[in-house]
């Protein structure tokens, strides 16, 4: 189908850190991990704001789709233009699987044996992001550069 006239084909994506600019880039598609839940942007999307939970991000170019993990942060949806401030990202490709593994065997011993100036929410949310961490590391090589119709439709086969 013919794009419509004056809207958007294409998003401009950029995914900074306070510590680096993650991504520059072109995509089709962005799925966002927000505190009220994932959500979707096409072209074309109405403008929006929203906060970052802690969860995988995809962007879709093409068939290929690209993941990172992210924890915290704002969104800045426009119709031709998708921004995510997050407090802590990661790529996929970038993720130390071993220290995310020790980071959750922690969490997991200190939520078996709680000591008593243990801060259980904090304890959560570490492993909340090791486990997410270990998700999205796990998608290397598996679905990303692949082009088939279940990777682009989100189902893993
Ligand atoms: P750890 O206990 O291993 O430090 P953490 O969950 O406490 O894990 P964070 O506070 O979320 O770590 O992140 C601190 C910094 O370290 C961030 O820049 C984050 O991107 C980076 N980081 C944390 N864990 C990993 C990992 N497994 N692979 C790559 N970078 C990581």
């Amino acid at each position: 189908m013919a794009a419509l006239e004056g809207l958007p084909t294409s998003l401009t994506l950029e995914i900074v850190t306070p510590e680096q600019s993650l991504v520059t880039d072109h995509v089709d598609e962005v799925q966002v991990p927000g505190s009220e839940g994932f959500f979707g942007v096409l072209p074309g999307h109405t403008p929006f704001l929203a906060t970052l939970a802690v969860g995988q991000l995809w962007y879709r170019k093409g068939g290929q789709r690209f993941y990172l993990s992210v924890a915290g942060g704002f969104a800045e949806v426009l119709p031709d233009r998708v921004t995510i401030l997050a407090s802590i990202a990661e790529r996929a490709e970038d993720i130390d699987v071993a220290r995310a593994q020790r980071a959750k065997q922690r969490a997991e011993e200190r939520l078996a044996r709680p000591a008593q100036d243990v801060d259980f929410g904090r304890v959560q949310e570490s492993l909340l992001r090791a486990t997410v961490r270990l998700q999205v590391a796990a998608l290397v090589g598996s679905h990303m550069g692949r082009t088939d119709a279940n990777v682009a439709g989100g189902r893993v086969p």
